[in-house]
């Protein structure tokens, strides 16, 4: 049963789906998809979007985002390089296309990081084939509090996103399902809920119909 729920080679064959988190800046949702994304136990490919924002300094390029100037991007945007694209903070961020093909042709699961704007456009897309949950924080002074001492940002840029937050929070009713990370173990376990239930849809596993017929003709 594990191995059917977790991995990706299971027994029965099923669609892979796109598994999308957005919040505003600061809710920990970047911290749980790389958490959920480093368990190979979930075999879940992380989507690394392209951004014009400037490098924090403890981002890796080609790791966190792959870092390219306003030329570069509308380029993809052009060529049709990107699922889907936003302007978040002044800044331009898009999902290269072609890893999402090949991670959902070959049946398996991908996770995105992305922004309201961008959930809507993949939604449109790939309907069937998404999921997506909105992590709220606690409070807006908790909020603050985490993005001031994450220290990586400017006063400025901060309360920048602070206003933002206001507004992103209100897109939380568009979301499958909604959680509140007010404890970072608490708010994984229930991302694990959901993978796992998404896993055991039955509309998505292919392979169910030849697994009954065999489980049918089986001798008594
Ligand atoms: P940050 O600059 O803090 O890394 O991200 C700012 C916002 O942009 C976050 O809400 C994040 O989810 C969103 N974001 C990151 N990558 C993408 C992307 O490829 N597409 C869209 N639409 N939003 C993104």
């Amino acid at each position: 049963m594990q191995a059917v729920v977790q991995g990706n080679a299971t027994t029965i064959g099923r669609r892979g789906f796109i598994l999308i988190l957005s919040s505003p800046s600061g809710a920990g949702k970047t911290t749980l998809t790389r958490a959920v994304a480093a368990d190979p136990k979930w075999g879940l490919d992380l989507s690394i979007s392209v951004t014009t924002r400037q490098r924090r300094p403890s981002e890796i390029d080609g790791k966190h985002y792959t870092f390219i100037d306003r030329e570069a991007f509308d380029a993809l945007r052009a060529a049709d390089n990107l699922l889907e694209w936003a302007e978040v903070h002044g800044n331009f961020y898009g999902t290269p296309r072609r890893p999402v093909e090949k991670v959902l042709g070959a049946g398996r699961d991908m996770i995105f990081d992305i922004d309201y704007q961008g959930t809507r456009q993949v939604r449109s897309k790939l309907t069937d084939d998404v999921v997506t949950v909105f992590i709220l924080p606690p409070s807006l002074a908790e909020l603050r509090h985490r993005l001031e001492r994450r220290a990586e940002d400017s006063p400025d840029t901060i309360e920048k996103r602070l206003a933002n937050a206001r507004l992103e929070i209100q897109r939380w009713s568009e979301y499958d399902y909604v959680i509140v990370n007010d404890d970072l173990d608490d708010a994984f376990r229930s991302l694990e809920g959901i993978l796992i239930a998404e896993r055991l849809k039955r509309a998505r596993r292919t392979g169910l119909t030849s697994f009954v017929e065999s489980l049918l003709t089986e001798p008594d």
